[in-house]
């Protein structure tokens, strides 16, 4: 089928009605996130939480921050409305597992009403292996880790710190637990047969170079594809935690990032482009109807 890039057919039977992999999809499924994840337990320089974790930094709406019950009301009242509602993603604004009782618990509220509806979950690993059991136990369609590099010096110019077992852990020692666990997450989810994709930022004279080794690494251990995005330069947020003067990649040198990778990658242009409250069909965002003081009190 059209879109299916260097995908196998076995993966592709599993994600060709998800609207966020296939085109003929997008036009007759739709998706929504819900902002149930507000905390982070590392620092990307690149970070900006209005919109879901790494998937985009452009100025915008700050989205609201959810509980669990009430991101499960405006999932029902969404899938009300929308009836080709698929997909429930949680990708932010901070990380999915790192406050994880937050996310399953919507899982779990939103499985028990809507049993059909796939869950994903975007995460930039470092509790990942905490909970690849846990994950593999909801309907998880897949899981999205955001790996941007697989060498602690080039990553260390990516994450000044992390939150690692109650303690804060900086420099090179915090790039090398962040990607060990990165790497361990990934192998353990997809010995479980769960879909896991990479997603990287595509940040000019960091990682440019460097992004083959990792799709190389992530390709190695099982990821079904490879997403990479251009770093968006946002003179407002994206300069403020060391990435000073940095800008974005033009188009061509995201398109010469993605073509040394082998292809397939027009399969995920659409991830980058979901709000941390997205709703609706990819390319629509109807989430100014679903705000909070518009929805009904009770469970419909
Ligand atoms: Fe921001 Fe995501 Fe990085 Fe956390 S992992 S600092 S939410 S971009
Ligand atoms: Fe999941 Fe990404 Fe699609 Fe959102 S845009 S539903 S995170 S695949």
């Amino acid at each position: 089928p059209a879109g299916q890039g260097d995908v196998p057919d076995a993966v592709w039977d599993r994600i060709k009605d998800h609207p966020c992999f296939s085109e003929e999809a997008h036009h007759y499924f739709a998706r929504m996130h819900v902002a149930v994840a507000p905390a982070c337990n590392i620092q990307c320089n690149y970070c900006n939480r209005k919109y879901d974790c790494a998937n985009e930094s452009r100025p915008g709406v700050t989205s609201e921050r959810l509980t669990p019950e009430q991101a499960a009301r405006k999932v029902l009242a969404v899938a009300a409305r929308i009836p080709q509602l698929s997909v429930l993603g949680i990708a932010g604004p901070g990380d999915a597992l790192f406050d994880w009782r937050r996310t399953f618990e919507t899982f779990r509220l939103v499985g028990e009403k809507l049993p059909d509806l796939k869950f994903c979950v975007s995460t930039n690993g470092l509790a990942l292996p905490d909970h690849v059991d846990e994950l593999a136990r909801h309907n998880i369609d897949h899981v999205t880790i955001t790996i941007n590099a697989i060498d602690p010096e080039i990553a260390a110019g990516i994450y000044p710190w992390i939150y690692f077992k109650g303690k804060r852990h900086t420099g090179i020692e915090a790039a090398r637990i962040l990607l060990d666990r990165q790497m361990e997450g990934l192998e353990r989810l997809t010995a479980k047969g769960v879909l896991v994709k990479v997603n990287s930022v595509l940040i000019p004279g960091l990682n440019d170079a460097h992004l083959v080794a990792v799709n190389q690494a992530i390709k190695a251990r099982g990821a079904f594809l490879h997403n990479v995005m251009p770093l968006i330069s946002d003179p407002a947020h994206g300069t403020r935690f060391g990435l000073d003067g940095v800008r974005g990649p033009t188009p061509a040198e995201v398109k010469a990032v993605q073509d040394s990778l082998g292809g397939g990658a027009h399969l995920m242009r659409h991830c980058r482009q979901c709000r941390a409250d997205a709703v609706g069909m990819l390319g629509e965002d109807l989430s100014a109807e679903f705000t909070l003081d518009k929805l009904p009190e009770a469970p419909v």
